[in-house]
């Protein structure tokens, strides 16, 4: 193998800027990572020599393709649906499907990228990949949204499979979705196979995958808050988001003797300064999941609630944030707010919710914060425990799943700690995070040589 020269931190993020002209949220993920392996490969001349970072960073292979359906007007209509395969060293690519208008091939690739990592944290073999569509299934009729499914699955099944890739729900994509392009899969192969996970009960799905993104980031600050002598118990919550990540870390935190003050969606955040009870959060699941309504609605039902429209609720005083939305919706000055009203922890559901000038505002103040890839790793976790059910072809109760879950989720804490504990005690959980994940992929792409 011959040596190449060691590249410092800026020229290999000059090569991936350039190597991905305007993809601006892959390139900002790769660099938030790259700062902490640099660090780390400082001493490990093995690593640059196989360029391990570059080849992570190169995603296996990005599919692309035309999805065409008709609207109920008998309008052809025409979307992009992409999977990103980033990389398959420990296991079959595994992550999430994401439907929104605002998916890009870019943002795709970054969350390829970051699952690799997360998956790699939670100890399961699974690989990192992403997929999705430009899709907008807001607005839109059951019927309408079959019919993208089935067309977008008619392509995607040819690269997929249960030891290939086994994709998942993310943003737009929940049971609804899931079981329509299950449904499509089986028909084009003939195959009942574990090739989806956040399946329904009935055809194979887990106890506890719907809950296990949000109550995992629930456990992760839990764990967080342990480690440094605290509990959620009597701490107010500021929780954004209203989906399937949002109100399963509003419940658990609730459970917890925790109080939620807020909720969001893409139009705006509700404020209840006497708190969510599981009655109100009921409530917003059924809005959100059978009405398909907005988050709005909250406060002409709930009296005390105020609706704060085209805002973002990081400027209400609380104890503890929980980003659970989208990316990039946690800025610089948001962070600000949140340190000066007193924050205490910061424990991220969504994926890279806080910009890299908002991460770094939580660590010049030593507040905890918990990086999505650590913090909501218990879904893809759960995830990897139904593909274990299903080639197994059992079903195990969710007080088994749910204890596997908090155990998981203490284990990702440990190993963010062994790499990010520092002087005084502070724990910096995005680089802790990024060490343990990499580590364990980088030797495994180590052993197969140039591949
Ligand atoms: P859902 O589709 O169930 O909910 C998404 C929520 O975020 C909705 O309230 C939505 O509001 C809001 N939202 C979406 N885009 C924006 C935006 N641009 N600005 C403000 N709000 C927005 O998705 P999930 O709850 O499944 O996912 C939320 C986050 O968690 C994502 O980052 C996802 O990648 C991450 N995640 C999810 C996992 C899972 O198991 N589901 C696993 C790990 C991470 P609106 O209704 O207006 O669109």
């Amino acid at each position: 193998m011959a040596v190449s020269d060691h590249v410092d931190l800026e020229t290999f993020m000059a090569g991936v800027t350039k190597r991905n002209p305007g993809q601006t949220e892959f390139i900002q993920a790769v660099h938030e990572v790259a700062q902490d392996i640099f660090e780390f490969m400082e001493d490990k001349v093995h690593y640059h020599e196989a360029q391990i970072l570059r080849r992570m960073a190169e995603p296996d292979r990005v599919i692309s393709f035309r999805v065409c359906w008709e609207d109920d007007n008998h309008n052809v209509r025409v979307q992009r649906g992409w999977r990103v395969q980033n990389n398959n060293a420990i296991g079959p690519y595994k992550g999430g499907i994401r439907f929104h208008p605002s998916v890009t091939e870019s943002v795709l690739k970054f969350l390829a990228f970051e699952q690799t990592f997360k998956n790699s944290l939670t100890g399961l073999p699974m690989g990192g990949g992403k997929g999705g569509a430009n899709f907008n299934p807001r607005g839109k009729s059951d019927a309408e949204v079959m019919r993208f499914c089935q067309s977008f699955m008619s392509e995607l099944y040819r690269h997929i499979g249960p030891n290939t890739d086994v994709p998942a729900g993310d943003i737009g994509v929940g049971g609804r979705e899931i079981g329509y392009m299950f449904g499509q899969y089986k028909r084009l192969t003939n195959r009942w196979e574990g090739v989806l996970t956040g399946k329904g009960q009935e055809y194979g799905g887990s106890q506890m995958r719907p809950e296990a993104t949000g109550y995992g980031a629930v456990y992760f600050l839990r764990n967080m808050l342990k480690h440094q002598g605290m509990d959620v118990e009597g701490h107010t919550a500021v929780i954004s988001g209203s989906g399937n990540v949002a109100t399963h870390a509003a419940e658990k935190i609730t459970q917890l003797g925790g109080k939620v003050l807020t909720m969001s969606d893409s139009g705006g955040f509700i404020h209840d300064p006497d708190g969510m009870t599981q009655e109100k959060i009921d409530w917003i699941k059924h809005l959100k999941t059978v009405k398909r309504g907005r988050i709005s609605e909250y406060a002409d039902e709930f009296s005390g609630a105020t609706y704060h429209e085209g805002k973002r609720p990081w400027d209400v005083a609380c104890d503890l944030a929980l980003p659970c939305a989208t990316q990039n919706e946690l800025n610089e000055d948001e962070a600000k707010s949140l340190v000066s009203n007193g924050v205490k922890g910061v424990s991220e559901g969504a994926n890279m919710p806080t910009t890299l000038e908002g991460v770094k505002v939580f660590h010049d103040a030593k507040i905890m914060y918990g990086p999505g890839k650590a913090a909501n790793a218990g879904g893809v976790a759960v995830s990897g425990l139904e593909m274990s059910q299903n080639s197994e072809r059992i079903s195990w109760n969710s007080e088994r799943l749910g204890e596997m879950l908090t155990d998981l989720m203490e284990g990702i804490h440990e190993k963010c700690t062994e790499y990010g504990e520092q002087e005084g005690g502070y724990v910096d959980y995005v680089k802790g995070a990024n060490i343990a994940g990499f580590k364990k992929v980088a030797d495994a792409m180590m052993a197969f040589g140039v591949v």
